[in-house]
């Protein structure tokens, strides 16, 4: 099944690199959530008796790989499929819309998911969105996500998959990662941390404080060492804010430690520079390793 979707994901490979502007942060989206006009979604229609999505529509709109780790990767905007039955979405009234594909990310974290295998001998859980971000962007709330019956039957399965994926890492490590895996091109040489200012890692902090994600042996902090620009900086003051329009989006706000679902999750923004003209293989490997090390040294029993 992977290797139907690395040829899959081949195929993209022929689209230029797009800049991506990321993801409003979720305070935002909040914030926004009431300035958007009641009358702003009264395009959306749904027909009753519109026939669901077949199962295997789904599946081929939205990969997911069951893990044997404690380590959960989604990728909600890195598809190109589109969705049967939608609407491109128009977004009216939203000030927060973005349609812009994260380019290369699919790529990249499938490269990731199989040098975790090698390196663990285990396999990370995958979610990962194969749909184009024009019918639907899975790291909205659901009022925000879509303008069509189908892309809702998907927006719901997506994060099924995910809170499925949550569960059982919680139910048999008690503890893991989800990292949401997206692209920008605001920093293109930087990746940038989102983690709602730590609110999203809150049980990770609490049990190994700021040096899991920013010290030596931390996620970031591995990146950092080998020559990766981080945003913000792993040396900076723990209290330095992340950037506003990458500290998180839906996402790790509805599965964070900080939540029922208990496990620590993390927006990561890789800049283009690191995902374009096949430079993601490199930064796959490199995310990968820090990965590794981060399992064996926070959530190893
Ligand atoms: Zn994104």
């Amino acid at each position: 099944m992977r290797i139907a979707g690395i040829r899959a994901l081949t195929l993209a490979l022929m689209v230029p690199p797009l800049i991506s502007r990321g993801d409003a942060p979720f305070h935002n989206l909040v914030s926004s959530e009431n300035r958007v006009p009641s009358t702003a979604f009264a395009h959306f229609q749904p027909d009753p008796a519109e026939p669901p999505l077949p199962p295997e529509t789904l599946r081929e709109l939205v990969t997911v790989e069951h893990g044997t780790l404690p380590i959960i990767l989604s990728v909600p905007h890195g598809g190109t499929l589109p969705i049967p039955q939608a609407v491109e979405r128009q977004g009216r009234g939203l000030s927060d819309f973005q349609t812009v594909r994260d380019a290369w990310t699919a790529e990249l974290a499938a490269a990731c998911v199989i040098e975790l295998e090698r390196q663990l001998r285990g396999k990370p859980w995958l979610i990962l969105a194969r749909f184009d971000r024009k019918f639907l962007d899975v790291n909205r709330p659901a009022e925000r996500a879509y303008e069509s019956r189908s892309a809702k039957v998907v927006y719901e399965y997506y994060h099924r998959s995910v809170a499925a994926a949550c569960q059982q890492v919680r139910r048999r490590w008690h503890c893991g990662l989800l990292l949401d895996i997206h692209g920008q091109g605001e920093y293109p040489e930087a990746i940038c941390r989102g983690t709602l200012n730590g609110r999203t890692v809150r049980r990770l902090l609490d049990c190994h404080g700021w040096a899991a994600l920013v010290g030596k042996h931390g996620l970031f902090g591995y990146l950092q060492r080998q020559g990766y620009k981080i945003l913000p900086d792993c040396l900076a003051d723990v209290k330095t804010r992340e950037i506003s329009n990458y500290q998180g989006g839906y996402i790790v706000a509805t599965y964070g430690s900080h939540t029922d679902y208990g496990i620590d999750a993390i927006q990561v923004e890789i800049g283009l520079r690191l995902r374009e003209q096949g430079r993601w293989r490199q930064t796959a490997r490199d995310l990968a390793t820090a990965i590794a090390l981060y399992t064996e040294e926070f959530l190893s029993p």
